[in-house]
């Protein structure tokens, strides 16, 4: 049989609701090579021209429902000349086309690259944006999304259009992108481990946190320096309007990101709400940190 890539298409740029369809290359070369007359203002186009992307989507368009990403898809905005941009892919089978706002002094073309096997959701971020700097180009960060929609080939504005279709080997962007994933899996484990090995030291060192901690914040509450110090010892500083400590060393995820205000004695928090969530009263912080010593 042959081999196919799974695609999603939309209606229009605010439709959510992705139309799955799996093509063969020739399929994909005959749906990325006809011309679509797209004319009227720009709203006029956003809710005409048809969408695509090279995602296969669980649900709704998000990042998040991306089981997997099918093609390789190359914006060039900057005007680099069309056979310059598809000259880099001499060799693997691509289809380039120019867009609609394409002229003859401004190139501006989309290559797109069939792969020989998808690439994972949640490892196309990476795999792209790596690929993007070994090849030195210049990308739009928005084009890593892996969800992320293109118009398909449209007449209106600019011209004349130009589009062609090679074949040759399929990019395999698979070993790079399970690398990649690989290693940032490592250093989150390496992180979580040295947050552990901190967060182990501090209950070691504590021993009655509650009846310490309200001593030191009633010391605290009547001096200045106190509290100044008590930030510093802390591995953090004072906000320069005297109101916060900040930047303090947080217990759980071993960052520089707890914060308190100065005057209250409670809660001192990590800044990353989301990834470590780190809460509590500013009196057992600061035993835990030793910054009531
Ligand atoms: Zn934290």
């Amino acid at each position: 049989m042959d081999q196919t890539w799974a695609t999603s298409w939309f209606k229009h740029t605010r439709s959510r609701e992705p139309i799955h369809r799996d093509l063969t290359w020739d399929s994909l070369v005959f749906a990325l090579t006809q011309y679509r007359d797209v004319s009227g203002t720009k709203e006029e186009r956003l809710n005409t021209a048809p969408l695509w992307s090279p995602a296969r989507l669980d649900g709704d368009r998000r990042a998040a429902h991306v089981v997997d990403v099918s093609c390789l898809v190359l914006d060039h905005d900057s005007g680099e000349e069309v056979a310059a941009a598809a000259s880099r892919w001499a060799g693997f089978s691509h289809i380039v086309y120019t867009t609609w706002s394409h002229t003859a002094e401004h190139h501006k073309c989309r290559v797109v690259l069939p792969l020989a096997r998808p690439v994972p959701g949640r490892m196309w971020s990476a795999a792209y944006k790596d690929t993007m700097k070994r090849l030195g180009i210049p990308a739009d960060p928005a084009c890593s999304d892996p969800c992320r929609m293109f118009y398909l080939p449209c007449v209106g504005v600019g011209g004349p259009h130009m589009r062609v279709a090679i074949q040759g080997a399929y990019l395999d962007l698979l070993p790079v992108a399970t690398k990649l994933h690989d290693e940032h899996q490592e250093k989150e484990r390496r992180r979580a481990e040295d947050a552990e090995r901190r967060a182990a030291a501090v209950r070691r060192t504590v021993d009655s946190p509650d009846d310490a901690a309200r001593a030191v914040i009633q010391v605290m509450q009547h001096d200045a320096t106190a509290r100044r110090n008590a930030a510093e010892q802390c591995g953090g500083n004072v906000s320069p309007d005297g109101t916060r400590a900040r930047r303090a060393l947080c217990p759980s995820c071993g960052r520089s990101s707890v914060w308190w205000y100065i005057d209250s004695d409670g809660p001192a928090m990590c800044d990353h709400g989301k990834s470590c969530g780190y809460r509590d009263a500013v009196g057992r912080y600061l035993m835990a940190l030793g910054g009531a010593a």
